[in-house]
């Protein structure tokens, strides 16, 4: 009986100690991102929202503006868009 309460309480211990951590990563990863975005190093794809890496993006000129994307599918549409409005515009 005695064993089975060590037991529980260190399976306790461990399960709140797992927790603490894995909310410290899910913060630390939250406050990461924010200063990458912040640094420039992050970027948001246009299309699908989403940061990526401004190194392994793929990125697209627009006028001044260069755009960043995390795929060359994302690229292509954003292209697309770019070329309806002025379409549009014409
Ligand atoms: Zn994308």
């Amino acid at each position: 009986m005695f064993k089975i309460l060590i037991f529980g309480i260190a399976a306790y211990a461990l399960y709140r100690l797992f927790m603490n951590d894995k909310r410290k990563n899910i913060e630390k990863s939250e406050n990461d991102e924010a200063k990458k975005v912040a640094d420039g190093i992050l970027v948001r794809d246009p299309v699908c929202g989403v940061y990526v890496e401004k190194e392994n993006s793929f990125s697209v000129r627009n006028g001044d503006v260069v755009e960043y994307f995390c795929s060359d599918d994302c690229r292509q549409k954003y292209i697309k868009q770019v070329q309806e409005q002025q379409k549009i515009q014409e």
